[in-house]
């Protein structure tokens, strides 16, 4: 279980997120929704542990997340932050071995099948920018399972790609899915809450509103902001 406890990030005397507290359980998708500026990114990089927190705790099995080794959160960033200069196998290979975190030869089997279980195979020598938005979105996933993360984290993962492109995504970020690992995405998509988010986290001017299924969020928000959040996503 992930246990985020009275969270606080306050930068230049803003506050950013304002004591988030919420406990998540293993094996699920969450969708953190809520409106530009609510604090989801923010989330995202106290949970990656990008930035630190200003009070509050996180615990994942009980465990201080800042004890936890870095292998074990897992991060696709809304613009893939891909190595330029890396084929798209370099991408996934380079930090294992920098960080001699498994065998080089290890490393280069695990590429392989992850590449080519996100149909990249015939990819694997091109650089990023030789590769479509939604292949560099493949590659990031895939280099984000590298270690095998017990927490994978997604910000925006659909925003910088083809809006047709929802569907694909849903099914790339559901084929991350795998027993006890859990995957946050922050996203302002409805869409693709409804095809694969077990749970729900609305965040609203950096505080936690909703905190429920998914089920639950779309036919009976409790709060007047989600509410207006969902009409006015509605197409
Ligand atoms: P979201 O991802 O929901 O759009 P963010 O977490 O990116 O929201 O931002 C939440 C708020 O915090 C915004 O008002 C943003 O301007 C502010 N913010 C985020 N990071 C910083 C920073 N490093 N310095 C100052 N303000 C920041
Ligand atoms: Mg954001």
């Amino acid at each position: 279980m992930l246990k985020i406890n009275a969270v606080s990030k306050t930068i230049n005397d803003l506050k950013i997120l304002d004591s988030i507290s919420c406990d998540l359980d293993n094996g699920q998708i969450v969708a953190l929704l809520g409106p530009s500026g609510s604090g989801k990114s923010t989330l995202l990089r106290c949970l990656s542990r990008l930035t630190s927190l200003s009070a509050g705790k996180i615990l994942y099995n009980g465990t201080p997340i800042e004890a936890l080794a870095p292998s074990k959160i897992g991060v696709v960033f809304q613009s893939f932050n891909l190595f330029p200069h890396m084929t798209a196998e370099k991408n996934l290979t380079y930090a294992p071995v920098k960080l001699k975190q498994m065998a080089e030869s290890e490393t280069k089997n695990r590429a392989v099948q992850l590449l080519e279980q996100f149909g990249l195979s015939d990819k694997k020598d091109l650089y990023p920018g030789q590769l479509s938005g939604g292949q560099k979105q493949r590659v990031a996933i895939a280099r984000a399972l590298m270690m095998d993360p017990d927490i994978l984290l997604f910000d925006e993962p659909t925003s910088a790609l083809d809006p047709e492109m929802v569907e694909d995504v849903a099914q790339l970020i559901l084929k991350s899915k795998r027993g006890d690992r859990l995957i946050i995405m922050a996203t302002h998509e409805l869409k693709i809450c409804k095809l694969i988010a077990d749970h729900i986290l609305f965040l609203n001017q950096g505080k936690l509103v909703e905190n429920c299924g998914t089920t639950q969020f779309f036919n009976a928000p409790t709060s007047a902001r989600a509410k207006t959040f969902i009409d006015k996503m509605k197409v």
